[in-house]
């Protein structure tokens, strides 16, 4: 719930309204379990909340996996049982802040006059630490090299569910924005602009209640066209990325399916048209398959298409899994590709993969799904 269907809750129950400011304090600050434990309110306020149905609380953490790069996936559960995985990144995955490069990073804290010491030495996060969120169980696009596509589509999550993710990382990770500084991207499981209304209301909850930056959000999709010129219309919105991967229609349908209902032409129509703000660029993702869309002449493809595109290019090597019949390109191709697209004066980074060992790398999100649904031996 937002701040004005709390407040229409209190006055229809006869409160006063500035409850309302407690009970979004206790939901979205103290990020509290229960309704019990708000302890601003009222006792008989707190039952008569109870009573009525109302509950507040977080996704529960049903498993937590541990990478070696220090990435931590999460298996969060809902009240109905279904469960989504949240990723933890604690420094970022250079893929989103600035410009994705360390010269960015050190621009950006020079811009907010602290010092990365300074902030170690109050006990703070100096880092980008990035949130990686889900937007639905499982993906209905069906892209042909990432793993979330093999569960289907079993439902969307609501905007509580969303914030509720991001809430109960930062409670497990003890820590807190805007004293911390989190990035959050709309890139775990699930297309966002297929869960349009629950994602934009999570987004402007994630803004106003829990206070982390619209700067600091990005939202990927797959291409949704029509959703694409609505978010361009929405005062609070993340920035914009979207996931290219190949560099022609014929490609693009083979490996992304949805490529045949929004073609090429569709997709960077509506990212030329897409109104950017001031220092604000349209990212786009490639996934790099071995042999199949990394060729010098690939390279050259997306530079022409993506000409007079304010843009940078996000590279990913394939993160490989059981099921996905691609094969990630040696280090040397990824890096021959990237100069071929900074030759044509395109801003392109490779994006350092997080936590591949334990699955929670881009396009790996699935695995504890299936392990937790698994019959019990
Ligand atoms: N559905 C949205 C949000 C997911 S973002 C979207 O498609 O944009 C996840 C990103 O990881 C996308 O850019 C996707 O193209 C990429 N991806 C999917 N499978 C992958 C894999 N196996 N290896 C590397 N990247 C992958």
């Amino acid at each position: 719930m937002n701040s004005a269907e709390l407040t229409s809750l209190m006055q229809s129950t006869g409160e006063a309204s500035y409850r309302s400011q407690q009970l979004l304090e206790a939901i979205y600050r103290q990020r509290v379990g229960s309704v019990e434990e708000i302890s601003t309110i009222p006792r008989e306020l707190r039952s008569k909340l109870a009573e009525t149905g109302f509950t507040v609380g977080l996704p529960r953490i049903e498993n937590r996996f541990l990478s070696q790069d220090g990435t931590v996936r999460y298996l969060m559960a809902f009240a109905d049982g279904q469960s989504v995985e949240t990723v933890w990144m604690p420094e970022g995955d250079g893929g989103e802040a600035g410009d994705g490069s360390e010269a960015g990073e050190q621009a950006e804290r020079f811009a907010e006059g602290v010092s990365s010491d300074q902030k170690k030495s109050q006990g703070q996060n100096p880092g980008r630490s990035t949130i990686c969120i889900s937007s639905q169980v499982g993906c209905a696009v069906d892209c042909q090299f990432c793993l979330t596509a093999l569960l289907g589509v079993k439902r969307n999550l609501t905007a509580g569910e969303i914030v509720g993710q991001v809430c109960a990382v930062l409670k497990d990770q003890e820590v807190s924005p805007p004293e911390d500084r989190i990035n959050l991207v709309f890139m775990g499981m699930g297309e966002p602009l297929l869960n349009y209304d629950n994602f934009v209301k999570a987004a402007r909850l994630l803004v106003q209640e829990v206070g982390i930056a619209e700067r600091r959000m990005t939202v990927s999709t797959a291409g949704i066209v029509p959703r694409i010129h609505d978010l361009g219309r929405e005062l609070i919105r993340p920035k914009l990325a979207i996931s290219l991967n190949a560099s022609n229609d014929e490609l693009r349908s083979r490996l992304m399916p949805l490529n045949k209902k929004w073609n090429l032409e569709m997709l960077l129509s509506a990212a030329r048209a897409y109104p950017l703000r001031t220092r604000e660029w349209v990212t786009f993702e490639y996934v790099l398959l071995g042999g199949v869309n990394d060729a010098v002449g690939n390279a050259q493809e997306v530079a022409a298409l993506l000409q007079g595109i304010h843009c940078k290019v996000n590279l990913i090597a394939l993160n490989p899994g059981p099921g996905i019949d691609f094969t990630t390109p040696e280090a040397g191709q990824v890096t021959l590709f990237q100069n071929t697209l900074r030759a044509r004066g395109i801003p392109t980074f490779v994006r350092r993969p997080r936590g591949r060992d334990i699955y929670a790398a881009c396009g790996q999100l699935k695995r504890t799904v299936e392990i937790a649904k698994a019959p019990a031996l």
